[in-house]
């Protein structure tokens, strides 16, 4: 029964040796300690053992329970201490780990000018149309009195698909179309993309118009100063000033160009008027008489006025960019300028 024990204690450092689960260290509890366990069962047997060797044998499977708790007992706090560890450093927050953040996104500068000049006309009246980009010739150039024989005809000029359809080069078409369809008043502005084969640090083969037009009766060039003081002065500030020099367009008669006051320099002259203090910024005049007859509105009682604003060049005269280019080259660094 010695030797029984003796062989016992190595047993049990034996197995609890590698351990590595809590779970296995109560099995093996279980194995010698438990109900029917090797040592319980070997107490159980002490009233079988001859008296007077009794009290030797029992304090012998006493030291013996005692060294095999102690055992399990100091193995189980290695494997407790281990796995509250692991747990804390699967649960654990870096704090000095970067952060991912997405960037947030904003309209293109382009893209708020434009709403911007759309919702002035809205609040003075106008709605808003809109047309195809691939247009005839006919609504581009015919019905707003481009004869055949114009420069601005020449193949050269506009990207051709055929002989009679293009790439529109304004967004006049859309006039056009609203015209023969819808008896006055219309008042109405038409905003798209336009092309034409140009391209320096002023002009882009595409860029981006806004169209207006008002016919009613007796609408006058006074009716066309007055809106467009209110669209500069909401553009701009309240200080703007208009001021129309007389030019030339097939489908307006009279025709002006329309100069602003220079919003940077306030007249005194800077990079951006070219020392002027003005700035051209849009081509308008009375819708020619011609222009409303071929769209089926009778000249001797409707008149209308008519205007176009290119939105790159608000856009640059607004925020003093001196180079179309910016504007496409989608540099982020210059576009989050205007978040
Ligand atoms: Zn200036």
């Amino acid at each position: 029964m010695i030797n029984n024990i003796a062989e016992i204690k190595d047993d049990i450092l034996m197995s609890i040796k590698d351990i590595e689960s809590v779970e296995q260290l109560q099995t093996i509890r279980v194995k010698y300690l438990g109900r029917s366990g090797i040592l319980t069962n070997l107490l159980k047997d002490l009233k079988n053992v001859n008296p007077q060797d009794r009290p030797l044998y029992g304090k012998l499977l006493n030291d013996t329970q005692r060294f095999i708790e102690q055992n399990i007992d100091t193995v189980m706090e290695k494997l407790l201490s281990r796995d509250k560890l692991l747990r804390e450093k699967s649960e654990s927050i870096d704090v000095s780990f970067s952060k991912i953040t997405a960037k947030r996104g904003a309209l293109h500068p382009l893209t708020k000018v434009k709403n911007e000049i759309i919702n002035i006309f809205i609040g003075l009246g106008f709605s808003v149309e809109e047309g195809p980009e691939i247009e005839y010739t006919k609504y581009n150039f015919e019905l707003l009195n481009i004869a055949a024989d114009h420069p601005a005809r020449a193949f050269a000029d506009s990207f051709y698909i055929t002989n009679d359809i293009m790439l529109r080069t304004q967004t006049s078409g859309i006039q056009a179309r609203v015209m023969e369809k819808q008896t006055p008043p219309i008042k109405i502005v038409c905003p798209g993309k336009v092309y034409r084969p140009d391209a320096d640090a002023t002009h882009s083969p595409m860029f981006q118009q806004i169209e207006g037009l008002y016919v009613d009766k007796s609408v006058s060039l006074a009716d066309l100063k007055y809106t467009l003081e209110l669209f500069a002065k909401e553009f701009f500030d309240k200080d703007t000033k208009v001021r129309f020099r007389p030019s030339y367009f097939p489908f307006t008669e009279p025709s002006v160009e329309v100069d602003l006051s220079c919003a940077m320099c306030h007249g005194k002259g800077c990079f951006l008027c070219k020392n002027t203090g003005w700035l051209e910024l849009l081509g308008a005049g009375v819708v020619n008489p011609i222009v409303l007859e071929n769209c089926g509105i009778d000249s001797t009682v409707y008149s209308g006025y008519a205007f176009g604003i290119g939105i790159e060049r608000a856009t640059m005269v607004k925020y003093g960019i001196p180079d179309m280019r910016l504007l496409f080259e989608n540099d982020i660094r210059m576009l989050e300028q205007f978040k």
